[in-house]
């Protein structure tokens, strides 16, 4: 069996990641398996399944060098301490037993000793490895098989026997990657200047103390004083946290006194607990552009059946998912370049969230007409862990539709059998345009209809434009059509689903009811009555002296004016650029209209129009919500992040920011992201 090497965690190009090497010494041709299941479990369970690592795994490579061993398990070496295990001056080999292995580590146990120390030519050995099998490596794990514990490293170097447990190579990863200071404490009384490494001080000074912005007003400084000090000054909050709430606390630094630690106990002391909120900021920084996290590409859904919408983040290669409590938002799963099933993430991915299968909880549709040979459709579901998994993937077809590079999806429910469906259309890879009926079995789709260039009463075209909603109320979703390109004069269809096939309810030509439609008619889909059956709102910001906006009601077959606003809603001056998305703000069961124009005026607009069924008010923010400075860059998605039975929130994001916004009584800002999203108990990352 040859030397080998597999990438076991490929999130990019060695030049934009941490490269990570990891080698085996002792590890005969037998004693491979174990390696490699060492390796899953120290590292890729261990390390990059938790916390920190887990968040920002996307910034890091992993390669696993296989080597092969002549003899199974490593030199070892017993040395008499004289009684004194901390002093190795006086120490002698008592024996040695040199075994034939890759790298020639010689294992003693012996804390004096690193635990641990090379042989003969293992300098060499282990830079030929490394520039063989992982030439761009920037910190290096090797395993010794060896049932103890110990280990020995710096410089980003970390040697481990077996008998360790993941949370070692985590704290040691603080030292390597993140300059930390170990935070625990010896007899050492320190007496030297303020040192380099963020997460120990010798200043006392609360106005200057580094961590000062994770210090709460009301926490005492110094919050602990004496050898390796926990909270003993003043009464310790009922609340407090040991790795989280921050202080200062003499000993840290492995020093006794003289030296101050953030918290009572972080993964820099006790390796077991995260990092502290000191060490965590450090780590996101240092790598923060190595993850290309941006927060532009967010999907809002209630992934697991709650009632409280949360917050999917896809960038390239990852996503990550973050579980709402009602009022923040908290990581739960993230995965980088796939999942299991498999669905392997890139930059193209279209996300489709809806409840598929009927669980109440949703799930995902992923669909890639752009990354690879041929077009992929994809159906994540729920793993169980808070993550998700591919349950279904269809590869370049499924029976009765051939996947091509435009094709258009929309959620549904058309069948009224509890499980959303996909309609699927296609205006411009084909000789003439198709609409498919895609049924969720809830572990896959079926084309149960296909309609190819005609639909009842309509000729497909190009422009064809679609918003799925019940406008009967009987359950089954229905489809609005709109065409305002392709013809002498706009037409407006109204499809009835009866679960199979489509028929046409009414079609509008040229006219809907007190409303002349052109090009520019953009149609939002919301039941602004609360009568069960989806309306439509229309807008018109480009082809009129003045923009109007439609509040049209659906009968159930035909719709009707129930209000137009020519110019201005009451509380809302209309222009051409005004963007709408639908949400239920009052909680009563008529839908609404978010409102936001950060073009036509001398700053940003986000307002809210609430139906009363038959009319809108409106009202507004300018420029700010809270400390959320509204931008032209800034995009919404209206959700329901609270739970309840209203739908009044936006999730409001750029590239480097990520804000929760409440709409009532006024748009309110609950919460503010800046490059990633971390709940501290104090304080924050900017
Ligand atoms: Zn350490
Ligand atoms: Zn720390």
């Amino acid at each position: 069996m040859p030397d080998s090497v597999t990438q076991v965690l490929n999130s990019g190009p060695v030049g934009a990641k941490i490269n990570i090497a990891v080698l085996g010494d002792g590890f005969a041709a037998a004693d491979q398996t174990l390696y490699n299941n060492k390796v899953q479990e120290f590292l890729l369970d261990g390390v990059f399944g938790h916390d920190y690592f887990y968040e920002d795994k996307q910034a890091f490579n992993i390669f696993r060098v296989n080597l092969i061993s002549v003899d199974s398990g490593v030199s070892t070496r017993q040395y008499n301490e004289n009684g004194t295990p901390d002093d190795p001056s006086d120490d002698t080999i008592v024996s040695t037993t040199l075994r034939n292995t890759s790298l020639g580590y010689i294992f003693s146990g012996s804390w004096a000793h690193c635990w641990l120390e090379n042989g003969a030519n293992t300098s060499t050995l282990v830079h030929n490895a490394l520039n063989t099998w992982v030439p761009d490596y920037n910190l290096v794990v090797i395993f010794l098989n060896n049932p103890n514990y110990g280990g020995c490293g710096g410089g980003g170097f970390q040697v481990v026997p077996l008998g360790i447990d993941w949370h070692v190579l985590a704290h040691e990863f603080g030292h390597g990657l993140g300059a930390l200071a170990d935070e625990y404490c010896t007899s050492r009384v320190y007496s030297g200047s303020e040192p380099g490494n963020v997460d120990v001080t010798i200043n006392t000074n609360r106005n200057t103390l580094k961590w000062r912005n994770f210090v709460a007003p009301a926490t005492p400084i110094p919050t602990g004083k004496g050898s390796c000090a926990g909270f003993n000054q003043g009464t310790r909050p009922a609340d407090w946290d040991d790795t989280q709430s921050v202080g200062l606390f003499e000993g840290g630094g492995t020093n006794g006194t003289g030296m101050y630690r953030p918290v009572i106990n972080c993964r820099m002391r006790g390796n077991t607990p995260e990092y502290c909120p000191i060490c965590y900021t450090q780590m996101k920084r240092i790598n923060d552009a190595k993850t290309e996290h941006t927060f532009l590409d967010c999907h809002a859904g209630d992934f697991n059946g709650d009632g409280k919408d949360d917050l999917l983040i896809h960038n390239n290669n990852s996503i990550q998912i973050f579980r709402s409590n009602g009022s923040q938002m908290d990581i739960v799963f993230s995965a980088v370049e796939r999942v299991p099933g498999s669905w392997q993430f890139t930059a193209g991915d279209q996300f489709y969230i809806g409840d598929f299968n009927g669980d109440g909880k949703k799930e995902v549709a992923v669909y890639n007409s752009t990354n690879w040979i041929m077009p992929y459709l994809g159906l994540l579901a729920d793993d169980g862990a808070n993550g998700l998994r591919l349950i279904a993937r269809y590869d370049g077809s499924m029976p009765g539709w051939q996947f091509s590079k435009d094709d258009r999806f929309y959620v549904g429910d058309f069948d009224g059998d509890r499980k959303q469906d996909l309609f699927v259309f296609n205006g411009t890879n084909w000789a003439f345009p198709y609409l498919g009926m895609l049924h969720s079995t809830g572990s896959g789709f079926q084309l149960v209809h296909r309609y190819d260039g005609t639909m009842p009463s309509w000729q497909m075209t190009k422009g064809d434009q679609f918003y799925a909603g019940d406008f009967n109320g009987d359950g089954k979703c229905d489809l609005f059509v709109f065409n305002g390109s392709n013809w002498a004069f706009p037409y407006l269809g109204m499809l009835s689903s009866n679960g199979s096939s489509l028929s046409m309810a009414h079609r509008y030509d040229h006219l809907l009811p007190s409303w002349q439609m052109t090009k520019g008619d953009r149609f939002y889909v919301a039941d602004s009555n609360g009568d069960g059956k989806a309306d439509l709102f229309v807008f018109n910001g480009d082809n009129w002296s003045i923009a109007y906006l439609g509040m049209l009601h659906s009968t159930g077959s035909a719709l009707s004016m129930a209000h137009r606003y020519d110019g201005s809603v009451p509380g809302w001056q209309m222009r051409r650029h005004d963007q709408f998305w639908v949400g239920d703000i009052a909680g009563d069961g008529k839908q609404d209209l978010f409102v936001y124009n950060c073009n036509d005026w001398a700053t940003q607009y986000l307002g809210s129009m609430t139906s009363s069924g038959s009319a809108l008010s409106a009202t507004w923010s300018a420029d700010w919500v809270g400390e959320w400075n509204l931008g032209t860059v800034d995009r919404f998605e209206p959700c329901n992040y609270e739970g309840g039975k209203a739908h009044r929130d936006l999730i409001v994001h750029n590239h480097d920011w990520l804000g929760l916004i409440r709409a009532t009584p006024t748009m309110q800002l609950q919460k503010i992201y800046y490059r990633f999203i971390h709940n501290y108990r104090y304080g924050r990352n900017w």
